[in-house]
């Protein structure tokens, strides 16, 4: 669950990261509301969009009074920025900034442990400086069972050739950082830029937060995040019905049961020359129910030129399975042609009862191959 920045800033500031006061706004006259109640200029109007880069793209200003909050907000409210719409913008103290370092914890799951990166060329994408100089991102790697000590965060920072005069807030920011990104679950905490004021004060001026939904059942006030998520209308729909879907460019369509089996489909789709159009796993459970309710979210996505349903029966029977896809196709109106691969337990029976409503739209191939090429083929007669 990914926070937008004036989240990610509040739940930093529970754990004690410096962060500039300010309030979110969805309106003109609420940006300016903000900006009155901060009573200290300038102040910086922010697009609050969960992709990076919004400063190039004219959604993050300066403004020296009223009117100009009131002309910026106005022409950031409802701005484009790389195909997420601003709905609120977010108005902070401005912060003079000395310098701009770059600061994240991470999971690296191959070492087993937490990654952090700090680096004094913050403000610009890390990607970019991964490239260009990579010897200027320090990395420590932190034992989860040992946690990150005072005398680690000092050597750490010293190597990565902060200001001398930042040494001691950034050693407190990362401590607080740390602490922030596994006791708040977080899967990515990424302080971009991490700045040195001119008053020499260690201070976040942005925040990328990225919390671990699993963890909500021990964070009960992340439940507030999770109802401004931006999800795609498809990923929404999916959402309500309790099935987990991710949707992707493709055309080709995705139900299966089990994360590990809709993966090795959207591979083998990709691997036959198809493009998927979505991932969904149904889960445990293939009823008419579950079914009906995967195809309409599919049949509701425009791209979809073919539906390929790859089910291996494990507790849901063969017979059950095709008897759910069946009664699904009699409530839900099918744009798209059908291809089935069913395989697993009783998937004799499940076969025969397809084989009984078999047409040119809906088709039973016995192995997730050749109904792979089936599905791709006929995504691309359409
Ligand atoms: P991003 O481009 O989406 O990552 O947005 P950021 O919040 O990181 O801001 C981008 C850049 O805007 C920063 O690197 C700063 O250079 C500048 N900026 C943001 N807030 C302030 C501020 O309070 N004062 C000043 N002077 N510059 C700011
Ligand atoms: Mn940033």
């Amino acid at each position: 669950m990914d926070l937008f920045e004036y989240q990610g800033k509040q739940f930093f500031a529970t754990y004690g990261i410096p962060v500039s006061p300010g309030d979110v706004a969805t309106t003109v006259d609420e940006a300016v509301a903000a900006a009155e109640r901060i009573g200290a200029w300038p102040v910086v109007v922010k697009a609050q969009v969960q992709v990076g880069g919004r400063g190039k793209a004219g959604g993050i200003k300066l403004a020296g009074d009223l009117d100009e909050v009131r002309e910026h907000a106005t022409n950031i409210l409802g701005m484009d920025i790389k195909g997420h719409t601003v709905e609120r913008v977010w108005v902070e103290e401005a912060t003079d900034i000395a310098e701009e370092y770059y600061a994240s914890f991470t999971l690296d799951r191959s070492a087993k442990k937490h990654l952090g990166m700090l680096s004094a060329e913050g403000g610009v994408e890390i990607e970019a400086v991964a490239e260009s100089n990579p010897g200027a991102i320090a990395k420590i790697w932190v034992d989860p069972v040992d946690g990150l000590d005072e005398a680690t965060a000092r050597a750490w920072v010293e190597e990565a050739k902060l200001n001398p005069g930042a040494t001691d807030g950034a050693v407190e920011v990362l401590l607080a950082l740390y602490r922030a990104y596994v006791e708040g679950d977080a899967d990515l905490v990424e302080i971009n830029p991490l700045v040195l004021t001119t008053r020499g004060q260690v201070h976040a001026l942005d925040a990328k937060v990225s919390l671990d939904g699993n963890s909500e059942f021990r964070h009960p006030e992340y439940a507030e995040y999770d109802a401004t998520q931006e999800r795609d209308e498809r990923e929404t729909a999916a959402h309500d019905k309790g099935l987990q879907y991710v949707g992707l460019e493709g055309t080709v369509g995705i139900i299966a049961n089990g994360a590990g089996l809709a993966m090795s489909t959207v591979d083998i789709v990709s691997q036959v020359g198809g493009r998927p159009a979505n991932f969904l796993d149904i889960g445990g459970g293939a009823n008419a129910d579950v079914m009906a309710g995967a195809l309409e979210v599919i049949n509701n996505d425009p791209d979809v030129k073919s539906i390929f349903i790859n089910i291996f029966g494990g507790i849901t029977k063969g017979e059950e399975v095709a008897n759910g896809i069946v009664q699904a196709m009699g409530r839900v109106q099918i744009d798209a042609p059908i291809v089935i691969r069913l395989d697993g337990t009783n998937a004799e029976q499940g076969r025969a009862i397809l084989a009984d409503h078999e047409s040119d739209t809906l088709i039973s191939k016995p192995t997730m191959l050749e109904a792979a090429r089936a599905a791709v083929e006929l995504a691309a007669g359409r």
